[in-house]
């Protein structure tokens, strides 16, 4: 195969050696020494705050107290002559808007002297507030019916840092977005009240179970992120992958996944350097970065980090994905983060670890060694179990986005329908459980508990089942869900605040049923696990989760399969799921209105891109490639025939029938683009769902055809076998 100009100039220049130097020395800069050195941590700030104010602004990260703003101008004076001697010259708020994406405006600390000359100055008000031109950032409504502005404030939970390029640095401030009428606009607000939700509704079932001086209880995420490699070369000659994110043309490559030799396989050398150049950045920026490896599909790894903090993941989640951007490009690459970037290849997802806990009682989600330890545990997993059951359909609704649509559903990520894998041990003790009463010790093969006498339940009992898409894994709970694009603000938020919300609810069973008395301690605490697995064990199932059967059992049991973006998203606005959130003080109805609206508007956004795209390459690259080819078999033909041959017209057939195919496609889906209308966001969705996404499919079909059939040195876009196997 030859390809074309562009084509053969980018697998050419690949087959030179590659000529990046080594970067590192790993022993003279070990990794213990690199790691936080571009934060401004705790540790750093005590060696340079006063020890008062070092002490204020302490408790106020530990304890997540308001920040004393009494001490912000001596705060900011550290931060700053820290930030000058890391070389940088400006600071920026960075916020997270509702596009998923992060927002930074840069201003410098120069301020003029007065004299002709400047001086580097940053004040406390300019740490804490903060006031970007919001207007042109998505609120669903927000501002307009408030008419109100938006500011940035400093959450002093995730700490400041530098973010480097080759021309200087910049100081980083993690900012919450809120209009001046108190609304949140951006994704880190809800999770900071989402954490302080489940905080109280925690410490109330641990008071029950005589733990009294509790410290704070939080959640704790790490978040394992999957992503596509390709080459540069490739990817500026893909306009969908430039634009879209994800390719919408491209015929199977003949060797696809099907022989298993990526996943874990040994890593390609050029990759390994990339992969240890963005430790080196992620260690920099005190993100503790741990695992890497090959994933499933040709060109696709993955990297995890430890769990940290929700808030803290969730910040580094985001960098993490800036980082793989930006040190992609450095040595070469492209990374793609897109759910779907190569169809008939596996997506991408993120799976969420997710766990809660605390410094006195450790992780919550963590079999015990006693009894007492053991029946924590199982009220704190029956909550998850009857959270999730209650608000299956919000948890699709906040991994609902299109690019996850190409992924929930197809047969190698978790289908859209929302259940627990819980492992057989952990059913079965559950299980035992409801059945004390009618069935003996292990008959049928149950395990029959009392919660006085629980058995020790085995740490790592869970198998790993991957079809789930929430499945118990021993000490925490893995929501596999996410598509590798969005924030995990969301799914953690929404984690954290329907567990609070089922925590509330046992804890207010158990108060109401003991009375303050212990002694009915034990059976209160039987009978709400009991009435839980009753009511919401339909949420549990352990099997194959891929299956037509599943589908029907889920069915039967009134479990929500909610396959698309479109028919997910209403949830946010579902009257239960708004009394929640209201009552947990997470999110207004409005802001829930507001986020729904964008939501929408994002989906209709991105497929309307995707939609032009399509119909413009089409037209312009793919339609041309393949009437040149048309052009050459018909000449050929003519030529053969004037000199007494026959020729055999069987591909100029099909080549035809297919440009007809190409051309009526195109011309159908541009119908498709117009008939959309400014009706609301929500409606408008539909209608992109309905008439243009498969208006965009059968585009596709007849260019995929074309690929198959054109002359390869015509053949005008990077091929899968290229893009997937060429490094
Ligand atoms: P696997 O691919 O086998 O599921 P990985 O090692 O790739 O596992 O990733 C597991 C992720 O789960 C890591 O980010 C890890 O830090 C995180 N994790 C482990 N324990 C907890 C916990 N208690 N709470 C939250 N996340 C956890
Ligand atoms: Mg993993």
């Amino acid at each position: 195969m030859n390809g074309n100009n562009v084509r053969v100039h980018a697998v050419t220049a690949l087959s030179e050696p590659c000529k990046l130097e080594p970067k590192f020395d790993f022993l003279g800069d070990p990794a213990t020494e690199l790691f936080g050195t571009n934060v401004f941590s705790l540790k750093i700030m005590k060696t340079c705050l006063p020890k008062a104010v070092f002490g204020s602004l302490k408790d106020t990260v530990e304890t997540g107290r308001p920040l004393d703003e009494g001490i912000a101008d001596v705060v900011a004076a550290a931060m700053k002559d820290w930030a000058i001697s890391k070389g940088a010259t400006h600071f920026t708020h960075v916020f997270y808007p509702l596009t998923g994406l992060t927002a930074e405006k840069h201003d410098s600390f120069l301020m003029p002297d007065g004299e002709g000359g400047a001086i580097s100055e940053f004040t406390g008000k300019a740490l804490i507030q903060g006031e970007p031109d919001a207007s042109s950032f998505p609120s669903g409504g927000i501002r307009t019916t408030f008419e109100a502005r938006g500011y940035t404030a400093w959450d002093v939970t995730s700490p400041a840092y530098i973010m480097e390029n080759y021309n200087g640095s910049t100081l980083c401030i993690p900012t919450v977005f809120i209009a001046w009428t108190g609304e949140a606009l951006d994704k880190k607000t809800p999770l900071l009240r989402s954490i302080q939700a489940l905080d109280r509704q925690a410490r109330r079932v641990l008071k029950l179970f005589g733990h009294d001086t509790v410290s704070m209880v939080m959640s704790f995420a790490g978040c394992e992120q999957e992503y596509f490699l390709i080459d540069r070369k490739f990817y500026n000659n893909r306009p969908d992958l430039v634009l879209a994110g994800r390719s919408l043309f491209g015929a199977p490559s003949p060797k696809g996944q099907e022989l298993d030799d990526h996943y874990f396989g040994a890593i390609n050398d050029r990759v390994q350097g990339f992969m240890m150049d963005v430790d080196r950045e992620l260690f920099k920026l005190g993100i503790p970065s741990r695992t890497r490896h090959n994933e499933v599909a040709p060109g696709q790894f993955e990297i995890a980090p430890l769990y940290e903090p929700a808030n803290l993941a969730a910040d580094h989640q985001q960098l993490t994905m800036t980082i793989l951007k930006k040190v992609a490009e450095r040595n070469g690459f492209a990374c793609l983060l897109h759910e779907k970037p190569f169809a008939g290849v596996n997506g991408s997802g993120k799976h969420l670890n997710f766990s809660i806990g605390n410094q006195s009682q450790g992780n919550l989600f963590d079999p015990g060694q006693t009894p007492h330890e053991n029946a924590q545990f199982l009220v704190f997993c029956a909550a998850m179990i009857r959270a999730v059951h209650l608000n299956a359909h919000l948890m699709r609704a906040v991994v609902a986005s299109s690019g996850n649509d190409h992924r929930l559903g197809a047969n190698e990520a978790p289908p859209a329908i929302i259940s627990i894998f819980l492992g057989e041990e952990l059913t079965n003790i559950f299980n035992g459980i409801v059945n004390k009463e009618r069935k003996s010790a292990r008959e049928n093969g149950i395990i029959n508990v009392g919660v006085d006498t629980l058995p020790a339940i085995p740490r790592d009992s869970g198998d790993r089942n991957r079809t789930s898409p929430f499945a118990f894994t021993g000490n925490r709970f893995e929501f596999r869900a996410v598509g590798s694009n969005q924030s995990v603000n969301g799914p953690l938020a929404a984690l954290n605040i329907i567990l609070a919300d089922s925590l509330e609810y046992i804890a207010d069973a158990i108060e109401n049923e003991t009375r303050g008395s212990q002694k009915n301690f034990n059976a209160a605490i039987r009978k709400i696990l009991k009435e839980i697995m009753e009511k919401h064990g339909a949420v549990i199932f352990n099997g194959d989760g891929y299956t037509e059967m599943w589908q029907k059992e889920a069915a039967k049991r009134g479990l929500p399969n909610l396959r698309t973006a479109v028919d997910a998203l209403p949830a946010l606005t579902d009257n239960d799921v708004v009394s929640m959130f209201e009552k947990h003080k997470v999110l207004s109805r409005a802001e829930l209105q507001s986020r729904e609206e964008v939501y929408f508007e994002q989906y209709c956004l991105s497929v309307n891109v995707e939609a032009n795209l399509t119909a413009k390459i089409g037209k312009t690259v793919i339609f041309p490639a393949a009437i040149r080819y048309q052009g050459e078999l018909a000449r050929t033909c003519a030529d053969l025939k004037a000199v007494g041959y026959t020729f055999d017209t069987n591909t100029l057939d099909k080549v035809t029938i297919l440009v007809k195919e190409l051309q009526d496609s195109i011309a159908a889906l541009e119908d498709a683009i117009a008939g959309k209308n400014t009706s609301p966001a929500a409606v408008q969705a539909k209608y992109f769902l309905d008439d243009v996404v498969p208006a965009v499919g059968n585009v596709r079909r007849a260019a995929d055809a074309l690929e198959e059939i054109v002359a390869d040195d015509m053949w005008p876009l990077p091929k899968y076998y290229e893009m997937l196997f060429i490094k």
